[in-house]
């Protein structure tokens, strides 16, 4: 069945307006017709189904009947990967929200190329990869910050596992296995890997652990994918009522 991310509140009888795209999406493309059932979720109210009632050339209405499924929580872990390039990047935010991260912020660091990106465009991409995944809720990514700003204003109580490329780290799952569950983000530097000085200053924080992806240089798409695998694979993956 179509799954919906809208920013409507959800609750038995509530009428929800879909955006022109979505609507377009629902009735010129998938050609539903109304009596036609949809699930909908907004980040907040779980999943619910909805029925289409109404349908014409400027858009359609649905009536929300039940709940599906109530609101859960994944692991609190996110993902900190540098400005690379658009396409490696829109890998990314797909794959992470696949992947089940919490949030994904971006950040320039002394190898990063572009200081900008369209986060209104990866933010509809991290939507799409929710609807798609059955995710309850859509990752939000933040804005662009300097790798020292970041470091600066670290909260401790979460932990950095650092994709070191530069050699001499442990490989990542003995590094995880033996370290502490809680909150933890993943860190992923830009194609041309991270700078010497910050690979010192990184390995020097007490909240970060520095791990190796194995003896081959991956690109950062593939980087993030098997980091946040390997995560998975030390910590576990599991879904909590919120
Ligand atoms: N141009 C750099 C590689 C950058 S790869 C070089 O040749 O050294 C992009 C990012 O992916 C790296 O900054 C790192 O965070 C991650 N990465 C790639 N391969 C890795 C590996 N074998 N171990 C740990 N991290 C890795």
């Amino acid at each position: 069945m179509i799954r919906l991310h809208v920013p409507d509140a959800l609750a038995a009888g509530a009428a929800v307006s879909p955006a022109p795209e979505q609507s377009r999406y629902l009735i010129a493309v998938m050609r539903l017709a109304i009596g036609s059932e949809v699930l909908l979720f907004n980040g907040r109210d779980g999943e619910w189904r909805a029925t289409v009632v109404d349908a014409n050339k400027r858009g359609c209405r649905l009536t929300v009947g039940s709940m599906t499924r109530p609101m859960v929580d994944g692991p609190d872990l996110e993902l900190v990967v540098a400005l690379v390039k658009r396409g490696p990047l829109e890998t990314i935010i797909e794959k992470a929200v696949e992947l089940g991260v919490r949030r994904i912020r971006l950040v320039q660091t002394r190898r990063t190329n572009a200081d900008r990106a369209n986060i209104g465009r990866l933010q509809a991409i991290a939507t799409e990869a929710a609807e798609q995944t059955g995710r309850l809720d859509v990752p939000q990514i933040i804005a662009p910050e300097k790798l020292d700003r970041l470091l600066d204003g670290w909260i401790p109580d979460r932990r950095l596992m650092f994709c070191d490329e530069a050699g001499g780290a442990p490989p990542a799952l003995a590094a995880l296995t033996a370290a502490d569950r809680g909150p933890w983000a993943v860190l992923i530097g830009p194609e041309g890997g991270f700078d010497p000085a910050e690979g010192e200053r990184l390995r020097a924080l007490p909240f970060v652990t520095p791990v190796s992806l194995g003896p081959r240089i991956l690109r950062a798409d593939s980087a993030a994918i098997a980091a946040l695998a390997i995560w998975q694979a030390a910590m576990g993956d599991w879904l909590t009522p919120s």
